[in-house]
């Protein structure tokens, strides 16, 4: 058997690679360097332009361009009212911004378990733990598949919640052929370099309610308007603008608007390669019984963000340390996605214990992500694959 080079063998990649790259080509250089050259800064054309973009890749009626993917949650939180003594239902598989946005308004994170096959917050876990309280639920568009919109709208038009969707790993994806962003009350996405599309740092709330979208364009300057119809003293001088509630600065530049514009662009060819590549390793694992391949719903049309590579641990003689270890030394960079949220010592300090949500508990001991992104060559997927299969042969209990 090849020895693994964890044990004194030769890696199968000579060049390390991570699990996420950003893209950038010439047509990106050139947008930066011309709104740098001749156009405005911040609160700029590129702004309006962008969030026209976004509209249409979306079919949202209305987005908002923020700061970042966190700040699009805070304020997707308090538009939609959450507040002092309000529940919000949220999945602990996801990067803790999901539920931090939930504190930031003052309410409680309650974390409801996956579906042990698609790793999305399961709907049936939500309706148990639906009280008076319950305000509202984020869900979250794991690895860029889809929530099950139609489980968790029943449930929010029976118990009058506000649905926020948190697709910071989803732009492109289609529930039943409609694009994410145009489906829950609020949705929100992040443009940092490791997702889909990137602005360097950057984020996205887009709706169809005019009063929310009013309300968010508020927050992110301030909570300050120009519009007389919203102000407490309006005034026809032309330098009067009020503020009417605290907000933030969570704008964002044209210099980074002028290069997500140009990426978005290439969000076709970068969701066709993600495609390519996520089959290529579908097809690789899934009859390989020591590998789960994640379940796609056939309502999701899935730009894939994250590929991840779960160990099915009964069929191995290993624990998923040792196996990133391993493709770690074959110099493969995997990362976990995620710690339940509520296993970081602040949740834990806050009250939450282990135990709340068994199967995200279960997952969290079993997987990693594989490299995914636009740049990874098919040379570079069958690296991948060769050194998971040779670490999956040593360790194979078959
Ligand atoms: C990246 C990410 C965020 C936060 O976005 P930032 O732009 O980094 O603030 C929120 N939720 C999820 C699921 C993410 O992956």
């Amino acid at each position: 058997m090849e020895q693994l080079a964890i044990f004194g063998g030769t890696p199968v990649r000579k060049v390390p690679i991570g699990y996420g790259k950003q893209y950038i080509d010439e047509d990106d250089v050139a947008a930066v360097v011309e709104t740098l050259k001749y156009g405005d800064l911040t609160c700029g054309p590129k702004i309006e332009a962008l969030e026209k973009k976004l509209c249409d890749v979306t079919g949202a009626k209305y987005a908002v361009a923020v700061s970042n993917g966190t700040a699009a949650l805070h304020l997707a939180a308090l538009a939609a009212g959450f507040g002092e003594g309000d529940e919000v239902i949220v999945s602990p598989i996801t990067f803790a911004a999901s539920a931090n946005c939930i504190l930031y308004a003052g309410a409680k994170p309650v974390f409801a378990d996956i579906n042990e096959q698609t790793y999305n917050m399961d709907p049936k876990e939500v309706e148990k733990l639906i009280t008076p309280k319950t305000k509202g639920i984020v869900a979250v568009d794991f690895a860029g598949q889809s929530v099950d919109h139609d489980g968790l709208g029943e449930i929010c038009r029976k118990h009058k919640l506000i649905l926020i969707e948190d697709a910071a790993h989803a732009i492109g994806t289609r529930y039943k052929g409609k694009p994410v962003g145009s489906i829950a009350d609020m949705t929100c996405f992040s443009f940092h370099p490791v997702k889909t599309v990137t602005s360097g740092e950057g984020g996205a709330i887009t709706t169809n309610d005019e009063n929310l979208y009013r309300r968010l364009i508020r927050l992110r300057t301030h909570g300050i308007t120009r519009k007389r119809e919203e102000m407490v003293h309006p005034s026809d001088a032309p330098w009067y603008n009020e503020q009417v509630e605290i907000g933030y600065n969570y704008r964002l530049t044209d210099i980074q608007a002028a290069l997500l514009i140009s990426q978005l662009k290439k969000l076709p060819l970068f969701a066709a390669r993600r495609r390519a590549i996520v089959e290529q390793y579908n097809r690789a694992f899934s009859d390989m019984p020591e590998i789960i391949v994640q379940k796609e719903i056939p309502e999701s049309d899935t730009v894939r963000h994250l590929y991840i590579l779960r160990l099915n641990l009964e069929k191995l003689s290993c624990n998923r340390r040792e196996f990133f270890d391993a493709l770690h030394e074959e110099n493969i960079y995997s990362q976990v996605h995620y710690l339940p949220v509520y296993f970081h010592s602040y949740y834990e300090k806050l009250g939450y214990t282990k135990g709340l949500c068994p199967n995200a508990e279960q997952y969290y001991q079993e997987v990693m992500s594989l490299p995914l992104y636009y740049a990874l060559t098919d040379e570079d997927v069958q690296s991948v694959v060769k050194a998971v299969k040779k670490i999956v042969a040593h360790y194979s209990q078959r």
